[in-house]
């Protein structure tokens, strides 16, 4: 494997266990990629819990190729995120409750709108609070295959943002690099739960 391909892997577990640390994935719920390079990015394998991910649970899958045998159901969305930037080089799906709860409260809306909050500047290029960031939320399928369609038509093109929800499904979030998403992960878990809680409801 080669060096880029071996610090993927690397990344892939470094948000896998913080994801599991923050109890965001229960039930070997959740899937995480990084980008090895324009044509290849590793990604979590089907199953398993993935807060205690060691590399055997890590595949290195080409971004345009057929699905991998072992890629878990969600991979080709995060394959279509990479296809769609190369500014994105990693992504993190988690199920935690505070995704979850915002999906569905605000899913007639179509997006949840954070504004006004001083931690919008913890995504990338955000330089204030006076600024608002409307996350997408798509309905759940179990065709994940068209829903990666959906998204590509979505964001090709378009300002990318950080993340989209699925209605009572979770959050699907990425950055430039694994310390990005890292950050845009822990911003949206905030802001959602902050979001929620400003509406009266218990997160
Ligand atoms: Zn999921």
């Amino acid at each position: 494997m080669s060096a880029s391909a071996e610090q993927a892997v690397r990344d892939v577990l470094t948000l896998a266990h913080h994801a599991g640390s923050q109890g965001w994935i229960p039930a070997t719920s959740g899937n995480f990629s990084a980008r090895v390079d324009a044509e290849h990015a590793a990604v979590t394998a089907s199953g398993g819990d993935k807060a205690k991910l060691t590399s055997n649970g890590v595949i290195v899958v080409d971004i345009n190729g057929p699905p991998h045998p072992r890629a878990s159901a969600e991979a080709p969305l995060h394959l279509a995120l990479y296809r769609i930037s190369p500014d994105i080089g990693a992504v993190a799906h988690v199920h935690s409750m505070a995704a979850v709860l915002a999906s569905l409260h605000f899913q007639k809306t179509g997006q949840v709108t954070l504004q006004g909050l001083e931690l919008l500047k913890a995504f990338r290029g955000n330089t204030t609070h006076e600024t608002s960031l409307g996350v997408p939320i798509f309905d759940n399928t179990q065709d994940m295959d068209g829903l990666a369609v959906d998204v590509e038509k979505r964001f090709k093109g378009k300002p990318l943002g950080f993340g989209f929800l699925l209605a009572g499904h979770g959050l699907y979030a990425w950055g430039r690099d694994t310390a990005d998403t890292l950050r845009h992960l822990d911003a949206f878990d905030y802001l959602f739960t902050l979001t929620l809680k400003l509406k009266g409801i218990p997160v």
